[in-house]
């Protein structure tokens, strides 16, 4: 046997900093005047703000202190607002959040007659949020609902889990102390006066109900007065001669540090009418202890816990799973506060005033408690909440501290002589709407596959389905059994009036044979039958045991393929591994092939840049070649000239001193001919003599531009006119042209007597006999040449200056040691410069002749 499970109402959690917070919910209900004719001092300006105005009797007293005030609510419901509406709005997601394993409080406040029990309990026809809220509640679970027993209050705040056996023998146990069932099974049985409370219409539901777990609900009712607890289902005997005062209750904290009425009756509750005949009695009791203890019942406040268990079903849908851990507890706490108006508005005296005062206490309490609270939310403080000050705020500390969901109706009659009542009832309101509740979590769901209820019964009904088929047994049908007994012969009358009698006894003893006889044969078939059943039976059996072979052989196949299953994964995790390994082999190889073809066309592209490199050193080399060639070309035509050129000059130098020595031979035979002609006769004029070359060298002598080109013309002076080198010595005119290489350092002739000239002028030619021109070239093989070229001057017939050149002086410097390297001829440097210098004067006369007209 299991150990039955224990549940207990959750914990509340220790609050950490970063939890969800709510506000306290408070709406606001105005209640209808009573009377056409009375004064309104609460309007309601939308649909979440009303406004109040001061009596008029009161602004008169007051001289206009009062003036008009609005409060905000997070929603007001006007005179209008029907209960569905207002249970929609306020109670339905209390509701939704019990099934889910969350808590609430939910109560109304207000003065007296404002409405307060109205909106709770409601009247006939118009059900207030309690019943409505026990309405919806078994609506959504009743189906789910676990048998009575199963879930079992443990007197210390808890509910455990019992298993099906135990909670079975309770049953018994309660049907046979009770002669009538207490579940009322029908609306019919309950109270008239829940009757007509909720119109089937109106009929709320919710539909998120986990349908995998079993509930249980159980409610409590309990009476706050004079801060002393009453359990109002308590069932004690009552005696008529000497009544007993009601014992009250205490407060007890359970384990959980959850508060809770020690002793106070719980019962389980299968219905919304069996739920409400129990808040009914509470209420009867309630008011027959106010009248009989002469109690103001407006001065009490009245708290109905309904509290709902639940557990998950065991794996196969059946059961309940037998887990305490498993079991949630959550309640929903509906409470009518007393009135709130202060004590000397009901002129009570003596000890009723006392008590009312302690009443008002409690109330105090609530404000003060909301007040710290809020001061401590709001400011960040840590004042210490008065909850033990009053049974009411001590009970509901958990809310506040913990985790839940509050709201507060706030009833509002709008009648003018409430008026000052409801100014505080709307400053308490006003507060309590700051005072902020940790949100309630979602409990963890247990590990089960969701679905399991519906699985078992859809197997259930099949069952019963095929059962019917094969004509199985049918649930102890009194019907059949009725037929059987009609079809069997029926008795006759067996009263013996006459001791003679002896038919009656023959004829039952027939009947009563016949009855045997088919009682055999039923036996009989019935025997037959049965055997057949257990043949059947057996066949079954065996059927179920190949079934089972079968199945055994279908798993152990299953194993094995499992198994081949598990060997295929390890090996595709295998060639997985592999082929992960290969991918990275194939990532290495093309890196290293795009690494090689990288450089292959970094190795491709020096190879272009050295073909480009070679075609243009080849270009280059060719281009050189064919320079090389031009200037071969070129210094070769050079020399060749340079060859003629001096061929040509020697020639001409040849010819000059052959044309110099005929000239001398005909001078000297003119001379010889004029000694002769002066004694004989007049001398002949002298005859230029022909140069012997001068037709075949005047294509050469056109080329040449070096030495001057001999003129073959007679100048046109008389050589009669040639002046005297002997009167007074010579005279020179030195021409040195500008154009000149200044090469002033270069051994140079000094001619004394000389007018110097770049240019040559009349008035210097006039002047002197001779004239030298000093012309300056590199020549051929590099050294510096200086040639002068002197004539001798003429006064011309036309009184002009005439030159006939005479003579050409060539001045050359050579090196002896070193041939090939220009010297420099420094004027006055020693011994040396004398032997380097070869003066080779050619006093050659000029064969052509130069003329000046100037
Ligand atoms: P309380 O519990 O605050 O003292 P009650 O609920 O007993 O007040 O209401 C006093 C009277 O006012 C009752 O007769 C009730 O029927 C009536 N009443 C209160 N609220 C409404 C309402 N919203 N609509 C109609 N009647 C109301
Ligand atoms: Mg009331």
């Amino acid at each position: 046997m299991q150990r039955a499970g224990k549940g207990r109402t959750p914990r509340r959690p220790k609050k950490p900093s970063n939890i969800e917070k709510d506000p306290v919910g408070v709406y606001c209900r105005i209640r209808p005047l009573g009377g056409e004719d009375e004064e309104c001092c609460v309007e309601m300006i939308s649909s979440s703000t009303i406004q109040l105005h001061a009596p008029d009797g009161l602004k008169a007293n007051r001289n206009g202190e009062y003036k008009e005030t609005q409060y905000c609510f997070k929603k007001v419901f006007g005179i209008k607002t029907t209960q569905i509406e207002l249970f929609e709005d306020v109670a339905k997601t209390l509701i939704e959040d019990l099934i889910h394993c969350k808590n609430g409080l939910l109560f109304t406040y207000g003065v007296t007659g404002s409405g307060k029990t109205y909106t709770m309990t409601g009247s006939p026809g118009e059900g207030g949020l309690l019943p409505r809220s026990l309405d919806m509640l078994f609506n959504s679970i009743g189906p789910f609902q676990a048998k009575r027993f199963v879930f079992k209050p443990d007197e210390k705040n808890g509910i455990e889990v019992q298993n099906q056996l135990d909670a079975l023998l309770e049953r018994q146990k309660r049907d046979s102390q009770q002669s009538v069932p207490k579940t009322p099974s029908s609306r019919q049985r309950v109270d008239p006066e829940f009757t007509d409370m909720i119109n089937p219409d109106q009929a709320c539901k919710f539909e998120g109900v986990d349908e995998d777990c079993c509930y249980s609900v159980f409610v409590s009712y309990i009476e706050i007065y004079n801060n002393y607890i009453y359990d109002l289902l308590e069932d004690a005997p009552f005696d008529p001669i000497r009544p007993k005062p009601p014992q009250s209750k205490i407060l007890r904290e359970d384990q959980n540090h959850n508060m809770y009425v020690a002793g106070c009756t719980e019962v389980e509750v299968k219905s919304t009418e069996e739920a409400f005949d129990v808040f009914w009695k509470g209420q009867k009791k309630r008011r027959i202890a106010n009248t009989e203890l002469n109690r103001e019942s407006s001065r009490s406040h009245s708290v109905f816990t309904v509290k709902l268990a639940q557990a998950p079903l065991d794996a196969d849908g059946d059961h309940i799973l037998q887990d305490k851990s498993q079991v949630n507890v959550s309640q929903l706490c509906l409470v009518d506060l007393a009135g709130s108006e202060r004590t000397n508005r009901t002129r009570a005296e003596g000890s009723r005033l006392r008590e009312a005062g302690n009443i008002n206490q409690s109330l105090m309490t609530l404000r003060t408690c909301m007040e710290v609270l809020r001061e401590n939310q709001m400011c960040g403080t840590n004042r210490m909440v008065p909850y033990r000050d009053s049974k009411v705020t001590h009970l509901f500390k958990n809310y506040f501290d913990g985790e839940g969901k509050v709201r507060m109706v706030v009833c509002v009659n709008p009648k003018a002589e409430d008026y000052e009542e409801t100014l505080l009832v709307m400053r308490f309101a006003e507060m309590t709407q700051e005072v902020e509740v940790a949100r309630p979590v979602d409990r963890p769901i247990c590990g089960l596959t969701p679905g399991r209820r519906q699985r078992n019964q859809a197997f259930k009904d099949e069952l019963s389905r095929r059962l019917e088929e094969r004509g199985g047994p049918v649930n102890g049908d009194p019907v059949q059994l009725n037929q059987l007994i009609e079809s069997l012969p029926p008795l006759p009358p067996c009263e013996l009036s006459d001791p003679s009698d002896d038919q009656t006894l023959p004829r039952l003893m027939e009947v009563l044979e016949r009855r045997y006889r088919i009682r055999q044969k039923m036996t009989e078939q019935f025997n037959q039958t049965a055997n057949n059943m257990k043949f059947a039976l057996q066949q079954f059996e065996s059927q179920f045991s190949s079934k089972e072979n079968v199945l055994h052989d279908q798993r152990s196949k299953l194993g094995e393929k499992d198994k081949v299953i598990a060997n295929q994964r390890t090996e595709i995790e295998r060639l997985e591994k592999k082929s992960k390994t290969l991918e990275y082999k194939i990532d290495i190889l093309q890196k290293t092939t795009e690494m090689y073809e990288q450089d292959k066309r970094s190795l491709q592209q020096e190879l272009e840049s050295r073909e480009q490199r070679l075609q243009k050193e080849l270009a280059e080399r060719r281009r050189m070649e064919q320079r090389m060639q031009g200037v071969v070309t070129d210094t070769k035509l050079k020399w060749e000239r340079e060859c003629e050129r001096r061929v040509n000059a020697k020639q001409l130098e040849l010819q000059n001193k052959l044309w110099v020595k005929d000239e001398k031979l005909k001078q000297l035979k003119a001379i010889v001919t004029e000694n002769g002609g002066a004694s004989g006769g007049p001398a002949e004029p002298p005859r230029k003599p022909e140069r012997p070359s001068r037709e075949r060298d005047r294509n050469v002598a056109q080329k040449r531009s070096a030495s001057p080109t001999p003129l073959s013309t007679v100048p046109p002076v008389h050589p009669m006119h040639r002046r005297s080198h002997s009167a007074g010595g010579e005279k020179w005119v030195d021409h040195k042209p500008a154009s000149n290489l200044d090469l002033d350092t270069v051994m140079q002739p000094i001619i004394p007597n000389a007018i110097k000239v770049s240019t040559p002028n009349e008035k210097a030619l006039s002047k002197c006999h001779r004239y030298v021109l000093r012309h300056q070239e590199l020549a051929s093989d590099g050294e510096i040449e200086t040639k002068l070229i002197k004539g001798n001057v003429f006064k011309t017939r036309g009184g002009g200056q005439a030159v006939e050149f005479t003579d050409i002086e060539t001045l050359k410097q050579e090196d002896p040691t070193a041939p090939s390297r220009k010297r420099r001829s420094g004027s006055g440097e020693g011994p040396a410069q004398t032997d380097d210098i070869e003066n080779r004067v050619s006093s050659n006369k000029c064969l052509s002749l130069l003329i000046f007209v100037l």
